[in-house]
């Protein structure tokens, strides 16, 4: 814990960013676990470390990290952002049944060169939707 913590401060320190309670351990949740969480979820996981810790803060320290490029938002799920720290791009897989997402590694270099010229790309996400091998042999 304390390793990861001191790994989630150098991060935000590359960054520039000062470093706080909320932003170590947010940091640390979304690097240690390389899952993918909305706002809520982590507010629910930290709340018993961190009782003071309010809804607003962990929605701007988000939104801070995305600025910064520490942190994806991603939009697969309707009506609500999920959050991923930046590693290299890959593609989703989200199972229809349980929600769950998996990272699908792709070429997000030689898709790009397929974009006709002249139309500009605001955000960059390619997902698919399925069943996963669980729900399958159900
Ligand atoms: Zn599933
Ligand atoms: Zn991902």
């Amino acid at each position: 814990m304390e390793q990861d913590l001191k790994k989630a401060g150098l991060m935000l320190k590359e960054k520039g960013i000062r470093q706080s309670q909320p932003r170590l351990m947010l940091l640390d949740l979304l690097t240690r676990e390389y899952g993918h969480f909305s706002a809520e979820e982590l507010y629910e996981s930290l709340r018993d470390a961190a009782p003071a810790l309010s809804k607003t803060t962990v929605y701007n320290t988000l939104e801070h990290f995305v600025q910064a490029g520490l942190v994806r938002r991603l939009t697969i799920r309707q009506g609500e952002a999920l959050y991923e720290a930046a590693r290299p791009v890959h593609a989703h897989f989200i199972c229809e049944r349980c929600s769950r997402i998996v990272d699908v590694p792709m070429d997000m270099d030689a898709l790009l060169g397929q974009v006709p010229s002249g139309y500009e790309i605001l955000r960059k996400e390619v997902y698919f939707r399925g069943v996963c091998p669980q729900c399958d042999k159900r």
